[in-house]
């Protein structure tokens, strides 16, 4: 993979000759800090186009629609668990394409792209991260690459869905994103709370791995409101920031300890929705704690979620599925080239075939069920 360094100036700051007063930092370490290019230079060397940001631009609207209940349809947020080779995710990204234009009518569907990855303790941290995967953590490559990858992805009238892990690195990206998750790593951190305050387009909160929604609801309800805090600007100065608060954070159900998609889980979730006087919208990740990692059990989870729709249900509002090219996952080998084409190196993915056979099926069921049809009718809470 080749590795192209921007403009770098690379300091090395001795913290006791630098920092005459306080040493922030553990006093025999040097830390190095490499200059990072503001936002507005990466976006000036790959700046989102007229029909990129059509697409974003329609399908936040779509997305706010649908969450509103004035569009009926379902959003499905697929794709890789995280992207590691732009290539095959640009391929992964044309068959999906294809398959959303056909069903297009009942199902809202979306393409993860995800550059970023939380650890529970370490691994590798994203393509932005790393992107040569072999710990060089070439973030300045990682970028520019990822705005580059965003961009043909939008260009292909496809939206994106991405978590918010770095603060910082969103700003270099946010005109090309449509919809925003919270993990369930850092659904209870303030900083991505005021974050998500910010945007304008849907935020999922997850509930944190150990299966409670509280730290969600309350990020929704804390994400609605207006916050001050520090921050870059596009130029990258350091900023205050005062937001207006988003109305589009909603809850996104991934398992705990045991999965939370099924119909009572459901229900203990839309009155704490009602509790915290928050809009009844459910999404339902069906990897994760929904799948017990087990990537070919998201069918399942899918499958019943789209029954309790047929059922009557009309909070669930969209569902997630990690899905690569090929099924399963690998680890990262030493010698990268040494790596397999579309399969995953993060959590394992249900293969193509059986994302567009499990798409197929929903699409049908949603399509020909008369309760469905009540879901577009879906009253605004
Ligand atoms: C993910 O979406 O790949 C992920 C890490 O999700 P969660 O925060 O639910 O673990
Ligand atoms: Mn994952």
């Amino acid at each position: 993979m080749e590795t192209i360094e921007l403009n770098s100036k690379i300091t090395k700051i001795k913290i006791n000759e630098n920092l005459n007063s306080i040493n922030f930092y553990r006093q025999s370490d040097n830390i190095i800090f490499e200059e990072m290019p503001a936002p507005n230079y990466i976006q000036n060397i790959a700046p989102i186009t007229n029909s990129a940001m059509n697409t974003v631009i329609n399908s936040r609207q779509t997305l706010k629609n649908i969450l509103d209940g004035l569009d009926h349809r379902f959003i499905m947020v697929v794709g890789p668990c995280s992207i590691h080779d732009p290539i095959a995710g640009f391929d992964y990204a044309k068959r999906l394409k294809k398959l959303a234009d056909q069903l297009s009518d009942t199902l809202y569907i979306i393409m993860r792209v995800y550059f970023e990855k939380p650890r529970t303790n370490l691994g590798w941290k994203g393509f932005i991260n790393d992107p040569c995967l072999d710990g060089s953590s070439c973030i300045k490559t990682g970028i520019r690459k990822a705005r580059q990858f965003l961009l043909t992805i939008n260009e292909l009238e496809l939206p994106v869905a991405t978590e918010l892990l770095d603060p910082n690195s969103l700003l270099y990206l946010n005109d090309l994103i449509s919809w925003a998750a919270i993990g369930a790593r850092t659904v209870e951190s303030q900083p991505h709370r005021e974050l998500a305050s910010a945007l304008d387009m849907p935020v999922g909160f997850k509930n944190n791995t150990n299966g409670s929604l509280d730290a969600a609801i309350n990020g929704i309800l804390a994400a609605t409101n207006s916050h001050s805090f520090i921050g870059l600007n596009n130029n990258g100065d350091s900023s205050i920031l005062r937001t207006s608060g988003n109305k589009y954070g909603h809850l996104v159900l991934r398992g705990g300890l045991t999965p939370n998609y099924d119909k009572l889980n459901v229900a203990v979730a839309e009155k704490k929705l009602d509790e915290g006087g928050l809009p009844r919208t459910i999404m339902v990740d069906c990897s994760h704690g929904n799948s017990l990692k087990n990537h070919q059990l998201q069918e399942f989870v899918l499958s019943d979620v789209v029954q309790q729709i047929c059922d009557g249900n009309s909070s669930i509002i969209g569902a997630m599925l990690e899905s690569n090219i090929e099924a399963g996952n690998q680890s990262i080998p030493s010698d990268v080239t040494k790596l397999q084409y579309g399969r995953s190196v993060t959590d394992a993915c249900i293969d193509w075939e059986t994302t567009e056979r499990i798409l197929r099926q929903t699409y049908k069921k949603l399509k020909q069920s008369v309760k469905a049809e009540n879901h577009l009718m879906r009253e605004v809470i």
